[in-house]
């Protein structure tokens, strides 16, 4: 039996929609509109776009976003400097700083740099620490990881006593999403290059989430009958027979992992338009948090 689809453009859509009334709710009632600051540093295409992306969909709900694009050559002290203005800008709620940065920049003392309740993207070391301690709560999720839990929710799924794996272990998606498992009391196993029989491993999920970046790695004959299958993956591959030469996939087979699974995400289509969507909460969520300090 074929799988069911979870469509994460039906799911975003709704939410943005969503998002979009609690912000003219709030400009309404307080005066106030949501802000998110996006930083980008050099010149690196795809970071381009994605925050090209981000913006243009906070136009869409409502949020402003303020863009600062520096080159490559920005220092540290530079970016740091700018961090703390940002900070302290009434009409930034939130501050994103587009990821990779250069090498020569510290990226840990950068996002540990920022304000804490303007920490939308959820990076800051002590947010992430929260997020990997039993009985604390970071003030905001990686957008990608939360999106992930979002859609396991929108199937139903029971993920406290479930077996979960989490195919990768990256500080922006593996990582997050293993300790969300863990705080939702799934029974987790993290997976990274050097697991051994992965396939066997990955039988055991009730859930998988594959964040690899390896072009549909996961196959029917790894995934146990049912399980809800949630793919991270994003992977432009050569294909001369498409219209540009090339196509998206995930890191997960979906043409025969959905003969298999109980419910899967497609990608393109399943967790992307989610991360942004959950950064637009996350900014919303800044802004409340906000008006509630300020007591307005
Ligand atoms: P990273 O490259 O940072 O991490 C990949 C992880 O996969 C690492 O932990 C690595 O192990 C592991 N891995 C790599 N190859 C193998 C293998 N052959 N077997 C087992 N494990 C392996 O990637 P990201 O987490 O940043 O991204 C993963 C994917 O998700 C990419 O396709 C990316 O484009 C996509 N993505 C999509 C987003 C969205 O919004 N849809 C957002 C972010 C990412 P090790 O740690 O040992 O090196």
């Amino acid at each position: 039996m074929s799988a069911q689809i979870i469509d994460g453009n039906v799911i975003a859509e709704r939410m943005q929609a969503e998002i979009a009334a609690a912000v003219q709710k709030m400009k309404d009632e307080h005066g106030v509109t949501p802000g998110l600051a996006a930083v980008l540093v050099g010149d690196n295409p795809a970071s381009r776009q994605y925050v090209g992306m981000k913006r243009r969909r906070c136009a869409k709900v409502g949020i402003d976003s303020f863009g600062y694009e520096l080159p490559a050559t920005t220092t540290q002290e530079e970016l740091h400097k700018l961090i703390l203005e940002l900070n302290a800008d009434p009409k930034v709620h939130g501050i994103l700083v587009q990821l990779p940065l250069p090498d020569h920049i510290d990226e840990e003392a950068i996002l540990g740099a920022i304000q804490l309740e303007k920490d939308v993207d959820g990076f800051h070391p002590v947010n992430i620490g929260r997020l990997a301690m039993k009985g604390r709560e970071p003030l905001f999720i990686p957008a990608t990881p939360y999106g992930c839990m979002v859609l396991l929710d929108e199937v139903g799924v029971q993920v406290s006593g479930a077996n979960a794996v989490v195919l990768g272990r990256s500080n922006i998606v593996g990582l997050p999403a293993a300790m969300l498992l863990l705080h939702r009391n799934a029974t987790v196993t993290i997976c990274h290059s050097r697991t051994k029989d992965l396939p066997a491993v990955v039988r055991t999920a009730d859930i998988l989430i594959a964040a690899v970046g390896r072009p549909e790695m996961v196959k029917a004959d790894w995934v146990k009958p049912g399980a809800v299958v949630i793919d991270v993956g994003s992977n432009r591959i050569e294909d001369p027979t498409a219209e540009k030469g090339y196509r998206w996939v995930g890191d997960v087979a979906f043409d025969e992992v959905k003969e298999v699974a109980g419910a899967i995400t497609p990608s393109p289509g399943g967790v992307g338009p989610m991360t942004i969507t959950m950064l637009l909460k996350n900014t919303l969520r800044a802004a409340e948090m906000a008006i509630a300090k300020a007591g307005k």
